[in-house]
């Protein structure tokens, strides 16, 4: 499955979920074989730091870092800081 289809498999069924959409048109199946595109590609640009690290806008103690290309996004405040 391309990334752009299963991004938006999973746009179409996030919207359908939250009520923007009445019909439900894709399979279970499909929505798996969508999610599982998106999130192999997302691990592929991830890496997963098991340390603590201070938000340098809210000061916030962050215990999960999510990086991508030496970024990090606050879990609080939503900001991105270098690592
Ligand atoms: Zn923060």
């Amino acid at each position: 499955m391309e990334l752009r289809t299963a991004i938006e498999i999973l746009e179409y069924h996030q919207e359908w979920r939250i009520g923007k959409r009445d019909d439900m048109i894709h399979e279970p199946k499909t929505i798996t074989e969508a999610l599982d595109r998106v999130l192999r590609e997302v691990k592929k640009k991830l890496t997963w730091m098991d340390e603590t690290i201070t938000c340098p806008f809210c000061e916030s103690i962050n215990t999960v870092v999510i990086c991508a290309e030496s970024k990090c996004a606050c879990d609080d405040c939503l900001n991105e800081f270098e690592v």
